[in-house]
């Protein structure tokens, strides 16, 4: 089933100096329940704005938001439920624990709104802070924890309702890379254990891929694929998407008789089956570290231009045509400045050539 569904939905905002900007442009997508769904994209892209607009902190210009089947924001009757009534767990990054509150009463704040009783409240607030490692730690103040601790109070207080969708804006921003790690494992082990849907917004990609079921990436309001980690990074929809997630290197080509010439070299063609439909002009998009150098015949044959040793692999820029491609290899390949050499694109991505200036003009 579908916990969250966005239609059409779009934001603009009035600014005092651009005018009216188009921060969030016409999303339309789908979170299955118990699924983990990132945002990822630079700043700026709107990730943080269709959070919020999930939440109820931010009404839409336009389209309408369904949670669990019901509609929350439909901007045509003007529908519109607060926050507190969504039912959503909520841990964003300015929205940390409150320091006038002790560790129960910050994890106790959602269930005191609800006029719960306290017994419940006593239960309920034990079972929360027992999942989040904080048992003994209710009457301390969050300034006497750790960072990490202090991340769990917030935790603790998101999952105390039992939430069915867990809306998580950059959690772990603050938090140093060691703890951010055992963090995120634990966000998932409570999943496990409360069966929430995570919303998780990141321009944190490794972060992303290591936590997402799926992930949408975004830049400038406008959704550029959704889809799992693992096909975002190996059948990436487009150049933009290509090269956010992980290092790229692109080559121009000319596509003729079936075969393909870099850019300033028509006379030796590339070592590539060129897919049906091509068009003359084409972008070849590969991952520097899935790109072949041999001193064989088999390849396009060229030189290193320059070599570049990197801590864990070996970076080589080579002429290919009038472009530099960029290889990155073990180290145990290993070719000097100016040795001739080969290069096989071994899995490579087809653009069409105008695909980033179409991006650019939308
Ligand atoms: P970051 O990773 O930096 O948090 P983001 O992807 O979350 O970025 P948003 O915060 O959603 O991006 O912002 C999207 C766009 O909307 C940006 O251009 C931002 O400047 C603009 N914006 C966001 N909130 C407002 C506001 N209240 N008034 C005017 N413009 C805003």
């Amino acid at each position: 089933m579908d916990q969250v569904v966005l239609r059409g939905v779009t934001k603009r905002f009035a600014t005092k100096t651009l005018g009216d900007i188009v921060a969030v442009d016409n999303f339309t997508f789908s979170v299955r329940e118990g699924e983990c769904f990132s945002f990822l994209g630079p700043s700026g892209c709107g990730k943080s704005t269709t959070l919020r607009m999930i939440a109820g902190f931010e009404d839409l210009s336009e389209g309408e938001i369904e949670l669990c089947g019901r509609p929350v924001s439909v901007k045509s009757k003007n529908l519109y439920v607060p926050p507190e009534e969504r039912g959503l767990g909520m841990v964003f990054q300015a929205f940390a624990v409150w320091p006038h509150m002790n560790v129960f009463e910050n994890v106790a704040f959602p269930l005191r709104i609800q006029k719960m009783n306290r017994a419940d409240v006593n239960r309920k607030v034990a079972d929360a802070l027992a999942h989040t490692s904080l048992t003994g730690l209710e009457n301390s103040y969050p300034s006497d924890l750790s960072g990490g601790q202090q991340q769990r109070i917030a935790l603790a207080r998101a999952i105390v309702t039992r939430p069915k969708v867990m809306l998580l804006d950059e959690p772990l921003s603050n938090l140093d890379p060691k703890l951010r790690e055992s963090m995120r494992f634990e966000i998932k082990e409570l999943q496990r254990t409360f069966n929430f849907t995570i919303i998780f917004v990141t321009h944190d990609q490794s972060e992303a891929m290591a936590i997402s079921d799926r992930m949408m990436v975004c830049d400038m309001g406008r959704i550029m694929q959704i889809d799992t980690p693992e096909n975002l990074y190996n059948k990436p929809a487009n150049r933009f998407v290509h090269s956010f997630l992980g290092e790229s290197t692109f080559l121009n080509v000319l596509v003729r008789d079936g075969r393909a010439y870099a850019e300033g070299d028509p006379e030796h063609p590339l070592d590539l089956s060129v897919p049906a439909g091509a068009a003359e002009r084409m972008v070849v998009a590969a991952r520097p570290n899935a790109i072949e150098l041999s001193g064989g015949s088999d390849g396009y044959q060229t030189h290193v231009e320059k070599r570049i040793f990197l801590t864990d692999r070996t970076e080589y820029l080579v002429p290919v045509g009038n472009q530099i491609l960029k290889v990155q290899t073990p180290h145990r390949v290993s070719f000097s400045q100016g040795e001739k050499c080969a290069v096989r694109l071994a899995d490579p991505v087809w653009y069409p050539a105008d695909d980033e200036a179409a991006e650019k003009e939308r």
